[in-house]
Protein backbone atom coordinates (compact mmCIF):
# COMPACT_ATOMS: atom_id res chain seq x y z
CA UNK A 1 0.00 0.00 0.00
CA UNK A 2 1.25 3.48 -0.69
CA UNK A 3 1.07 5.97 1.53
CA UNK A 4 0.59 9.97 2.14
CA UNK A 5 4.16 11.04 0.81
CA UNK A 6 4.76 13.19 3.24
CA UNK A 7 5.08 10.62 5.79
CA UNK A 8 8.59 9.09 4.28
CA UNK A 9 10.61 11.75 5.61
CA UNK A 10 9.19 11.02 9.21
CA UNK A 11 10.94 9.47 11.95
CA UNK A 12 8.68 8.09 14.81
CA UNK A 13 8.55 9.63 17.87
CA UNK A 14 11.01 7.67 20.54
CA UNK A 15 8.35 8.14 23.86
CA UNK A 16 10.43 7.56 27.10
CA UNK A 17 10.98 3.93 27.51
CA UNK A 18 8.32 2.31 29.95
CA UNK A 19 9.24 0.68 33.42
CA UNK A 20 7.25 -2.46 32.16
CA UNK A 21 9.91 -2.86 29.53
CA UNK A 22 13.00 -3.12 32.18
CA UNK A 23 11.00 -5.28 34.56
CA UNK A 24 10.01 -7.37 31.23
CA UNK A 25 14.01 -7.70 30.12
CA UNK A 26 16.05 -7.71 33.04
CA UNK A 27 13.83 -9.07 35.74
CA UNK A 28 14.10 -5.64 37.88
CA UNK A 29 10.88 -5.12 40.38
CA UNK A 30 9.13 -3.13 39.58
CA UNK A 31 9.13 -1.13 42.53
CA UNK A 32 12.94 -0.58 42.20
CA UNK A 33 12.79 0.48 38.54
CA UNK A 34 13.37 4.64 38.61
CA UNK A 35 12.44 6.88 35.58
CA UNK A 36 13.88 9.68 34.81
CA UNK A 37 13.47 10.01 31.39
CA UNK A 38 10.02 12.18 30.66
CA UNK A 39 9.76 14.61 32.67
CA UNK A 40 6.91 13.22 35.26
CA UNK A 41 6.42 14.95 38.34
CA UNK A 42 8.52 12.37 40.55
CA UNK A 43 5.64 13.55 43.59
CA UNK A 44 2.90 12.32 41.29
CA UNK A 45 -0.70 13.92 40.82
CA UNK A 46 -2.24 16.11 43.80
CA UNK A 47 -4.33 13.63 46.33
CA UNK A 48 -7.29 15.85 45.66
CA UNK A 49 -6.59 15.07 41.45
CA UNK A 50 -6.68 11.36 42.19
CA UNK A 51 -9.71 11.27 44.29
CA UNK A 52 -11.21 13.39 41.64
CA UNK A 53 -10.72 10.64 38.81
CA UNK A 54 -11.84 8.09 40.96
CA UNK A 55 -15.19 10.31 41.68
CA UNK A 56 -15.80 10.78 37.91
CA UNK A 57 -15.57 7.25 37.06
CA UNK A 58 -19.09 6.99 38.46
CA UNK A 59 -20.25 8.94 35.28
CA UNK A 60 -17.71 6.93 32.50
CA UNK A 61 -21.32 6.28 30.86
CA UNK A 62 -21.44 9.69 29.86
CA UNK A 63 -19.81 11.77 27.72
CA UNK A 64 -17.61 14.30 29.08
CA UNK A 65 -19.09 18.15 28.86
CA UNK A 66 -17.95 19.61 25.77
CA UNK A 67 -18.00 22.69 26.53
CA UNK A 68 -14.93 21.48 29.52
CA UNK A 69 -16.96 25.32 31.51
CA UNK A 70 -15.91 23.90 34.64
CA UNK A 71 -12.01 24.00 33.42
CA UNK A 72 -12.16 26.76 31.59
CA UNK A 73 -13.15 28.63 34.19
CA UNK A 74 -10.52 27.39 36.27
CA UNK A 75 -7.96 28.59 34.10
CA UNK A 76 -9.36 31.70 32.92
CA UNK A 77 -9.14 32.76 37.01
CA UNK A 78 -5.83 31.22 37.06
CA UNK A 79 -4.43 33.55 34.32
CA UNK A 80 -6.90 36.31 34.60
CA UNK A 81 -7.93 36.02 30.96
CA UNK A 82 -11.95 35.54 29.32
CA UNK A 83 -12.61 31.63 28.71
CA UNK A 84 -13.28 32.28 25.19
CA UNK A 85 -8.92 32.28 24.57
CA UNK A 86 -9.01 29.21 25.60
CA UNK A 87 -8.64 25.92 24.05
CA UNK A 88 -8.30 22.40 25.90
CA UNK A 89 -6.28 19.61 23.72
CA UNK A 90 -5.31 15.93 24.70
CA UNK A 91 -2.23 17.27 25.90
CA UNK A 92 -0.49 20.38 24.45
CA UNK A 93 0.46 18.25 22.08
CA UNK A 94 -2.78 18.22 20.28
CA UNK A 95 -3.03 21.47 20.39
CA UNK A 96 0.28 22.47 18.94
CA UNK A 97 -1.14 19.85 15.80
CA UNK A 98 -4.20 22.37 15.50
CA UNK A 99 -1.85 25.01 15.20
CA UNK A 100 0.02 23.40 12.24
CA UNK A 101 -3.15 22.01 10.92
CA UNK A 102 -4.73 25.52 10.77
CA UNK A 103 -1.61 27.46 10.03
CA UNK A 104 0.27 25.76 7.24
CA UNK A 105 0.37 23.39 4.19
CA UNK A 106 3.24 22.08 1.80
CA UNK A 107 3.75 25.67 0.48
CA UNK A 108 4.86 26.74 4.07
CA UNK A 109 8.15 27.08 6.27
CA UNK A 110 8.26 26.68 10.00
CA UNK A 111 11.01 28.33 11.94
CA UNK A 112 12.32 26.68 15.49
CA UNK A 113 15.66 26.27 17.23
CA UNK A 114 18.34 23.71 16.07
CA UNK A 115 17.15 21.65 19.32
CA UNK A 116 14.03 21.50 20.70
CA UNK A 117 10.95 19.68 21.08
CA UNK A 118 10.54 16.80 18.26
CA UNK A 119 7.06 16.94 17.72
CA UNK A 120 7.07 20.30 15.95
CA UNK A 121 9.06 18.68 13.42
CA UNK A 122 6.52 15.47 12.95
CA UNK A 123 3.23 17.55 12.57
CA UNK A 124 5.23 20.19 10.36
CA UNK A 125 6.48 17.39 8.10
CA UNK A 126 2.74 15.63 8.06
CA UNK A 127 1.56 18.57 6.21
CA UNK A 128 4.67 18.83 3.96
CA UNK A 129 6.15 22.01 5.34
CA UNK A 130 9.53 22.61 4.82
CA UNK A 131 11.30 23.50 8.43
CA UNK A 132 13.59 25.84 9.05
CA UNK A 133 16.21 25.61 11.79
CA UNK A 134 18.57 28.35 13.60
CA UNK A 135 21.92 27.34 13.58
CA UNK A 136 22.91 27.35 17.29
CA UNK A 137 21.53 24.54 18.97
CA UNK A 138 19.89 26.74 22.60
CA UNK A 139 17.10 29.55 21.33
CA UNK A 140 18.96 32.73 19.97
CA UNK A 141 16.43 34.98 19.21
CA UNK A 142 18.59 37.46 16.65
CA UNK A 143 19.75 34.35 15.03
CA UNK A 144 15.54 33.74 14.88
CA UNK A 145 14.82 37.36 13.21
CA UNK A 146 17.45 37.00 11.00
CA UNK A 147 15.90 33.24 9.72
CA UNK A 148 12.35 35.11 9.74
CA UNK A 149 13.57 37.84 7.22
CA UNK A 150 14.85 35.77 5.17
CA UNK A 151 12.04 32.94 5.04
CA UNK A 152 9.10 34.26 5.90
CA UNK A 153 7.63 31.38 7.96
CA UNK A 154 3.95 30.92 8.57
CA UNK A 155 4.80 29.57 12.13
CA UNK A 156 7.33 30.42 14.30
CA UNK A 157 7.83 27.55 17.56
CA UNK A 158 9.45 28.81 20.68
CA UNK A 159 10.39 26.38 23.04
CA UNK A 160 10.36 28.43 26.62
CA UNK A 161 11.86 26.43 28.18
CA UNK A 162 13.34 24.25 26.20
CA UNK A 163 13.25 20.84 25.71
CA UNK A 164 15.72 18.84 25.64
CA UNK A 165 17.96 21.33 26.50
CA UNK A 166 16.59 23.41 29.37
CA UNK A 167 17.93 26.68 28.63
CA UNK A 168 14.82 29.45 28.82
CA UNK A 169 14.10 32.93 26.68
CA UNK A 170 13.41 36.13 29.23
CA UNK A 171 10.30 37.50 29.15
CA UNK A 172 11.32 41.08 27.72
CA UNK A 173 13.63 39.82 25.12
CA UNK A 174 10.63 37.65 23.75
CA UNK A 175 8.47 40.82 23.82
CA UNK A 176 10.94 42.60 22.07
CA UNK A 177 11.23 40.16 19.38
CA UNK A 178 7.69 39.50 19.05
CA UNK A 179 7.26 43.47 17.83
CA UNK A 180 9.38 42.42 14.64
CA UNK A 181 6.64 39.87 13.39
CA UNK A 182 4.09 40.54 11.00
CA UNK A 183 0.89 39.82 12.77
CA UNK A 184 -0.08 37.12 9.97
CA UNK A 185 2.71 34.54 11.34
CA UNK A 186 1.66 32.43 14.28
CA UNK A 187 4.29 32.26 16.87
CA UNK A 188 3.41 29.33 18.84
CA UNK A 189 5.17 29.52 22.27
CA UNK A 190 4.88 26.44 24.37
CA UNK A 191 5.14 27.12 28.47
CA UNK A 192 5.36 23.54 28.76
CA UNK A 193 7.93 23.99 31.93
CA UNK A 194 7.24 27.71 32.56
CA UNK A 195 5.97 26.50 36.22
CA UNK A 196 9.32 26.07 36.65
CA UNK A 197 11.15 28.52 35.09
CA UNK A 198 9.01 31.02 36.84
CA UNK A 199 9.94 29.46 40.27
CA UNK A 200 13.44 29.79 39.87
CA UNK A 201 13.72 33.32 38.12
CA UNK A 202 10.41 35.73 37.95
CA UNK A 203 12.30 37.75 34.79
CA UNK A 204 11.89 34.16 32.62
CA UNK A 205 8.25 33.93 33.92
CA UNK A 206 5.69 34.71 30.59
CA UNK A 207 2.40 36.29 31.44
CA UNK A 208 0.09 34.86 28.63
CA UNK A 209 -2.58 37.74 28.90
CA UNK A 210 0.33 40.11 28.37
CA UNK A 211 1.03 38.15 25.60
CA UNK A 212 -2.33 37.55 24.11
CA UNK A 213 -3.02 41.41 24.81
CA UNK A 214 -0.32 42.79 23.01
CA UNK A 215 0.25 40.12 19.86
CA UNK A 216 -3.16 38.99 17.89
CA UNK A 217 -0.81 36.80 16.06
CA UNK A 218 0.68 34.72 19.20
CA UNK A 219 -0.82 31.59 20.88
CA UNK A 220 0.62 30.12 24.24
CA UNK A 221 0.73 26.34 25.39
CA UNK A 222 0.84 24.67 28.70
CA UNK A 223 0.54 21.31 30.07
CA UNK A 224 -0.83 19.28 32.86
CA UNK A 225 1.59 16.64 31.98
CA UNK A 226 4.87 17.95 33.70
CA UNK A 227 4.37 20.48 37.01
CA UNK A 228 0.52 19.14 37.68
CA UNK A 229 2.14 15.59 37.48
CA UNK A 230 -1.10 14.35 35.38
CA UNK A 231 0.85 12.69 32.06
CA UNK A 232 -1.52 9.93 31.88
CA UNK A 233 -4.49 12.03 31.71
CA UNK A 234 -3.10 13.96 29.05
CA UNK A 235 -4.74 17.13 28.97
CA UNK A 236 -2.88 20.55 27.63
CA UNK A 237 -4.37 24.14 26.62
CA UNK A 238 -3.77 27.14 24.44
CA UNK A 239 -4.07 30.66 25.18
CA UNK A 240 -4.66 33.44 22.20
CA UNK A 241 -7.10 35.81 20.98
CA UNK A 242 -10.28 34.82 20.10
CA UNK A 243 -9.84 34.19 16.26
CA UNK A 244 -7.13 31.83 16.91
CA UNK A 245 -9.35 29.96 18.92
CA UNK A 246 -12.14 30.00 16.72
CA UNK A 247 -9.55 28.42 14.23
CA UNK A 248 -8.60 26.27 16.24
CA UNK A 249 -11.63 24.93 17.45
CA UNK A 250 -12.67 23.80 14.12
CA UNK A 251 -10.07 20.98 14.21
CA UNK A 252 -11.37 19.37 17.49
CA UNK A 253 -12.34 16.38 17.69
CA UNK A 254 -15.89 16.49 19.95
CA UNK A 255 -15.20 15.01 23.06
CA UNK A 256 -11.22 15.16 22.85
CA UNK A 257 -10.92 15.31 26.71
CA UNK A 258 -12.31 12.20 28.65
CA UNK A 259 -14.13 13.20 32.14
CA UNK A 260 -11.80 12.11 34.50
CA UNK A 261 -8.87 14.35 32.69
CA UNK A 262 -11.14 17.17 32.99
CA UNK A 263 -11.94 16.53 36.66
CA UNK A 264 -8.33 15.50 37.26
CA UNK A 265 -7.01 19.11 35.88
CA UNK A 266 -9.67 20.82 37.42
CA UNK A 267 -8.58 19.63 41.19
CA UNK A 268 -4.72 19.39 40.40
CA UNK A 269 -4.88 23.64 39.39
CA UNK A 270 -6.61 24.38 42.94
CA UNK A 271 -3.94 22.32 44.50
CA UNK A 272 -1.34 25.25 44.83
CA UNK A 273 0.41 23.82 47.49
CA UNK A 274 1.31 20.98 45.67
CA UNK A 275 2.46 22.65 42.81
CA UNK A 276 4.90 24.55 45.72
CA UNK A 277 6.01 20.97 47.07
CA UNK A 278 7.14 20.00 43.54
CA UNK A 279 8.66 23.72 42.74
CA UNK A 280 10.68 23.58 46.13
CA UNK A 281 12.16 19.56 45.88
CA UNK A 282 12.99 20.53 42.00
CA UNK A 283 15.06 23.85 43.03
CA UNK A 284 16.67 22.06 46.18
CA UNK A 285 17.86 19.21 43.87
CA UNK A 286 19.08 20.77 40.38
CA UNK A 287 22.02 21.91 42.20
CA UNK A 288 23.06 18.40 43.26
CA UNK A 289 22.57 17.72 39.58
CA UNK A 290 24.95 20.55 38.77
CA UNK A 291 27.44 19.57 41.08
CA UNK A 292 27.54 15.96 40.19
CA UNK A 293 28.17 17.02 36.73
CA UNK A 294 31.21 20.06 37.97
CA UNK A 295 33.01 16.56 39.76
CA UNK A 296 32.95 14.90 36.35
CA UNK A 297 33.62 17.69 34.11
CA UNK A 298 30.67 17.29 32.12
CA UNK A 299 29.32 20.15 30.24
CA UNK A 300 25.27 21.01 30.80
CA UNK A 301 23.44 24.30 30.26
CA UNK A 302 21.59 25.84 33.21
CA UNK A 303 18.36 24.56 33.35
CA UNK A 304 14.70 26.03 33.96
CA UNK A 305 13.37 22.76 33.46
CA UNK A 306 12.82 19.57 35.71
CA UNK A 307 14.93 18.11 33.89
CA UNK A 308 19.34 18.91 33.24
CA UNK A 309 20.99 17.59 30.30
CA UNK A 310 24.81 16.30 30.60
CA UNK A 311 26.50 16.36 27.08
CA UNK A 312 29.47 13.96 27.11
CA UNK A 313 33.00 13.93 25.17
CA UNK A 314 34.61 10.65 24.32
CA UNK A 315 34.99 8.12 25.30
CA UNK A 316 32.12 8.88 26.85
CA UNK A 317 29.16 7.64 25.04
CA UNK A 318 25.49 8.71 25.46
CA UNK A 319 23.85 5.36 24.29
CA UNK A 320 26.05 3.24 26.65
CA UNK A 321 25.55 5.38 29.29
CA UNK A 322 22.25 5.04 29.16
CA UNK A 323 21.83 1.19 27.90
CA UNK A 324 23.78 0.30 31.63
CA UNK A 325 21.59 3.04 33.27
CA UNK A 326 18.58 0.78 31.37
CA UNK A 327 19.84 -2.61 32.90
CA UNK A 328 20.10 -1.45 36.17
CA UNK A 329 16.54 -0.32 36.69
CA UNK A 330 17.36 3.37 36.26
CA UNK A 331 16.05 4.99 32.93
CA UNK A 332 17.09 8.41 31.56
CA UNK A 333 16.47 9.68 28.15
CA UNK A 334 19.44 9.30 25.44
CA UNK A 335 19.67 12.06 22.86
CA UNK A 336 21.61 10.72 20.16
CA UNK A 337 18.26 11.30 18.02
CA UNK A 338 19.07 14.92 18.92
CA UNK A 339 22.22 14.77 16.86
CA UNK A 340 24.16 14.86 20.48
CA UNK A 341 26.29 12.88 22.34
CA UNK A 342 24.17 14.04 25.88
CA UNK A 343 21.89 12.39 27.97
CA UNK A 344 18.28 14.18 29.79
CA UNK A 345 17.83 13.26 33.43
CA UNK A 346 14.73 14.49 34.58
CA UNK A 347 15.47 15.51 38.97
CA UNK A 348 13.57 12.92 40.72
CA UNK A 349 12.82 13.00 44.57
CA UNK A 350 15.80 12.84 46.73
CA UNK A 351 16.06 9.00 46.88
CA UNK A 352 15.55 8.75 42.79
CA UNK A 353 18.19 10.92 42.57
CA UNK A 354 20.60 9.13 44.78
CA UNK A 355 19.96 6.38 43.14
CA UNK A 356 21.07 7.53 39.65
CA UNK A 357 24.46 9.22 41.31
CA UNK A 358 25.31 5.97 42.64
CA UNK A 359 25.09 4.23 39.77
CA UNK A 360 26.57 6.47 37.69
CA UNK A 361 29.50 6.82 39.53
CA UNK A 362 30.36 2.95 39.44
CA UNK A 363 29.89 3.37 35.95
CA UNK A 364 32.70 6.07 35.59
CA UNK A 365 34.94 4.20 38.16
CA UNK A 366 34.72 1.05 35.74
CA UNK A 367 35.45 3.08 32.82
C1 LIG B 1 5.94 17.45 27.52
C2 LIG B 1 5.93 18.55 26.52
C3 LIG B 1 4.79 18.99 25.85
C4 LIG B 1 3.42 18.46 25.94
O1 LIG B 1 3.11 17.39 26.54
P1 LIG B 1 1.61 16.89 26.60
O2 LIG B 1 1.73 15.74 27.50
O3 LIG B 1 1.18 16.58 25.21
O4 LIG B 1 0.81 18.03 27.18
C5 LIG B 1 4.87 20.04 24.97
N1 LIG B 1 6.03 20.65 24.76
C6 LIG B 1 7.14 20.28 25.39
C7 LIG B 1 8.37 21.03 25.11
C8 LIG B 1 7.15 19.22 26.28
O5 LIG B 1 8.28 18.84 26.85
Amino acid sequence: MTFNTALDSIKTYEAGLPIELVVREYGIKENEVVKLASNENPLGASKNAINAIIQAAQNAHLYPDDSMYALKEGLAKHFNIPNNTLIIGAGSDQIIEFCIHAKANHTSKILMAKTTFAMYEIYAKAVGAEIIRTPSHTHNLQEFLECYKIHKPAVIFLCIPNNPLGECLGSKEVFDFLKHIDSNCLVIIDGAYQEYAKAKDSNKALDPKALIDTFSNVIYTGTFSKAYGLGGMRIGYGIANVEIIQALSKLRPPFNITTPSLAAAIAALKDEEHIQKSMQNNLEQMPLFEDFAKQNSFNFTPSYTNFITYYFETPLDSKEISEHLFKKGMIVRNLTSYGLNAIRITIGTPKQNEKFFTLFNTYLKKK
